[in-house]
Parts: C-alpha cells; sequence; structure tokens
C-alpha cells in the first residue's frame, strides 16, 4: 500500500511550502496542480492556454481537464511508492475521480519513514487517500500572505517578501532563478479565490472527515512550527 497524502487549506495557507518539505521528508513526489498549470502555460502548451483563462480569474479550471492532468501524473512510475497531492482535489468531483483512479492503479509497496506512519498506512484500506493534513489561517492573514509571494520561475520555489524573503531580493535561493509576482497573487483574483474556496472546496472538509482521515494544522504559525505539527499528526494517527 502507498502513501497517499492530500494537503488542503486555502490559498496562501502554506500547502505548497509545507508539501515541498514533507514530500522531502517521506520520499514521495510532491504534485502540485497549480505548478503543472504553471508549466503548462509558460511552455503556451493547449492545456496550459485553455487553464490560464480559468486562472487569471481565480476560477477553477474545469474538473474534467484537471482530472486528466493528474490521472496521467499519478499514473508514473514515480508516484508507485506514494504521492503528495497539493491543490488537487479541490471539489466533490475530483475527491470522487481520485478515489477511482487509486483504486485503478497498481501501486508498489510504502517504504515508510516512520514507524508509526507505517502502521496507520497499512490499518487503513488500499486505494485511498491515506491523510489530509488541513491548514487553517485566518482570511487576513491569507491575503497577506498571497500578495506578497514570490515565486521561483525555474522550479515554482516559494518566498514571502515578509514572512519567508530569500537572502537576495529576487533571486531564489534553491536555484538562483529569478523571483516573480504570480499574475493571480493580486488583491481582487486572491480575494476571488478564497471566495472559490469557501464553495467548492470546503465540501472537502466534511467528505474526509467523516472518512477520519482530516487533520486541522494550525497554520498561523512560523513555517518550521507549522511542519512540526503536520509531522506529529501524522505520526499520532
Ligand atoms: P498555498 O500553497 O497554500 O497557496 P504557499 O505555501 O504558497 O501557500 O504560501 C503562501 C505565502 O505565504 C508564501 O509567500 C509563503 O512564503 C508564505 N508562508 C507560507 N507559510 C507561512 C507561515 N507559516 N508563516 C508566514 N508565511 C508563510
Ligand atoms: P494556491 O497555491 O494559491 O492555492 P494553486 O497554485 O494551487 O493556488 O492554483 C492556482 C490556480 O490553478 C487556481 O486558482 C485554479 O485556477 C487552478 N487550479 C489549481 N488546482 C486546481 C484544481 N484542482 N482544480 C481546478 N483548478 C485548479
Amino acid at each position: 500500500m502507498a502513501k497517499q497524502i492530500v494537503m488542503l487549506g486555502p490559498p496562501g495557507a502554506g500547502k505548497g511550502t509545507q508539501a515541498k518539505m514533507l514530500a522531502e521528508k517521506l520520499g514521495v513526489p510532491h504534485v502540485s496542480s497549480g505548478d503543472i498549470f504553471r508549466e503548462n502555460l509558460r511552455a503556451q502548451t493547449e492545456l496550459g492556454r485553455h487553464a490560464g483563462v480559468y486562472i487569471n480569474r481565480g476560477e477553477l479550471v474545469p474538473d474534467d481537464v484537471t482530472i486528466a492532468m493528474i490521472r496521467e501524473r499519478i499514473s508514473r512510475r514515480d508516484c508507485n511508492d506514494g504521492v503528495l497531492l497539493d491543490g488537487f482535489p479541490r471539489t466533490a468531483a475530483q475527491a470522487e475521480a481520485l478515489d477511482e483512479m487509486l483504486s485503478d492503479l497498481d501501486k508498489g509497496q510504502v517504504v515508510a519513514v516512520a514507524e508509526a506512519l507505517d502502521e496507520m498506512l497499512s490499518d487503513l484500506d488500499k486505494g485511498q487517500v491515506v491523510a489530509v493534513p488541513c491548514i487553517i489561517v485566518p482570511e487576513d492573514v491569507l491575503i497577506e500572505r498571497l500578495t506578497g509571494r514570490r515565486t521561483c520561475r525555474a522550479q515554482g520555489h516559494v518566498f514571502h517578501i515578509a514572512f519567508n524573503p530569500p537572502v537576495q531580493a529576487g533571486v531564489c535561493d534553491f536555484d538562483g532563478s529569478e523571483l516573480y509576482q504570480r499574475e493571480d497573487d493580486t488583491v481582487e483574483t486572491v480575494t476571488n479565490r478564497i471566495r472559490v474556496y469557501h464553495e467548492r472546496t470546503q465540501p472537502l472538509i466534511d467528505y474526509y472527515q467523516q472518512r477520519g482521515v482530516l487533520l486541522e494544522i494550525d497554520g498561523n504559525r512560523p513555517i518550521e512550527a507549522v511542519f512540526d505539527g503536520i509531522l506529529s499528526a501524522l505520526t499520532g494517527v
């Protein structure tokens, strides 16, 4: 049984930041739907052009397009031992599609990092999402985080001008590439994205809560403290 973890939380909660750290710790790929869309936008693929219209308005890309993209990504070999999904699922239809995909895919054995995590995973049903850390942050903090976010062009590393600044302004600490402000990180688009989150993604919290896999995490703390909170929630199940 493989590790299938879904990171939930409103835009700006710190999903991407935490998902990168956690994926590294667990040794599974970090699959971010937003990053894949942005790569396609940059490469001007058909998918990118199609998705770009929705992204720049702060709306969700249609489910069929998003589901097909994620299906293709998680069926690759590097996801055999599990995957950390960031930004997907975001709607009830996507969550159902994910469960189907996981039970369709023949996944390999788990190579767990922590004994407790290993036990937790082997106890849970095959082909399902096993843990859903949900990062909770007040709305005014979300807006501050998103409007000050800076993203690296090469690999999507994330910084904040005040809360998590790079060593040299405008330059990624990890790969030296340029940091830019995402077009959808303006106050107007951000406000719309938070509204869309409440409408479309909030129901997933109930869905996963009923299944007993939701882990509520206080995200209004320094990055390292949030990470410790996620790790202890994952190993304490
Ligand atoms: P999401 O993927 O949920 O939209 P990000 O991980 O991109 O969120 O984080 C949004 C912004 O907030 C980024 O600029 C990031 O550097 C910053 N950030 C992330 N976690 C924290 C935190 N715990 N405290 C302060 N700022 C944070
Ligand atoms: P954030 O880090 O702020 O939560 P993302 O990078 O995850 O934002 O997503 C940026 C945009 O990409 C979304 O506003 C939406 O238009 C699109 N997108 C990402 N993931 C999905 C998804 N699962 N379903 C539909 N649209 C998505």
